[in-house]
C-alpha cells in the first residue's frame, strides 16, 4: 500500500512513512491562528512526521493520506518550519500543496469505497472543505471539484 501511494504522490521519501498522532496543538499554532480562523473547526495539522490532532477526532485512512502528503512535502521542502511559513503567507503555494493532498485523500477513498453515490458525496465534501474560508478561499467550489476529481 505504501509503495502504491508513494507512486501516486509522485514524491520519494527515504524512509518508510510512519506518522505519529498526538492530541495537542502544533508548535506553530500561534502563527497558524494569525492566518486561519479555526472557530468551529476541528482541524488537524501535519508537522514533520506528526499529525497534531487537538480535538482528538477520528483520523481515517484517506485523511491520513492527506496529512502524510503534507509531511512528505515538508520533508522535501527541506524544513518543516519553512514549509509552514510559506504555506501560511503564500496562497498559490498553499493551493499547490493542497492539490496532491486532496487528490491522494480522494484516490484512497475510492480504493476503499466502490459505491458511486458515496464517492460523489465524499468528493463534494472535500471540495467544500478545499473552498472553505479556512484556507483563505484559495479556490472556488467548482474548481475544487475539478481539481480533486482529476485522474478519477
Ligand atoms: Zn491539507
Amino acid at each position: 500500500m505504501l509503495k502504491k501511494w508513494l507512486k501516486l504522490v509522485g514524491v520519494k521519501r527515504k524512509n518508510n512513512m510512519s506518522m505519529n498522532i498526538i492530541v495537542a496543538w502544533p508548535p506553530n499554532i500561534k502563527e497558524i491562528k494569525k492566518v486561519f480562523d479555526l472557530t468551529g473547526m476541528n482541524p488537524i495539522f501535519a508537522f514533520g512526521d506528526v499529525i497534531f490532532n487537538p480535538g482528538g477526532r477520528e483520523i481515517d485512512e484517506p485523511l491520513a493520506f492527506h496529512e502524510t502528503t503534507h509531511s512528505i512535502q515538508q520533508e522535501n521542502y527541506g524544513s518543516v518550519g519553512s514549509w509552514w511559513e510559506r504555506y501560511l503567507v503564500d496562497k498559490d503555494f498553499r493551493l499547490e500543496q493542497e492539490i496532491p493532498a486532496y487528490r491522494n485523500q480522494y484516490a484512497r477513498y475510492c480504493e476503499l469505497v466502490k459505491d458511486r453515490n458515496r464517492r460523489i458525496k465524499y468528493l463534494y465534501s472535500l471540495a467544500y472543505n478545499m473552498a472553505s474560508p479556512m484556507y483563505g478561499r484559495m479556490v472556488d467550489f467548482n474548481s475544487a471539484l475539478k481539481i480533486i476529481r482529476n485522474g478519477n
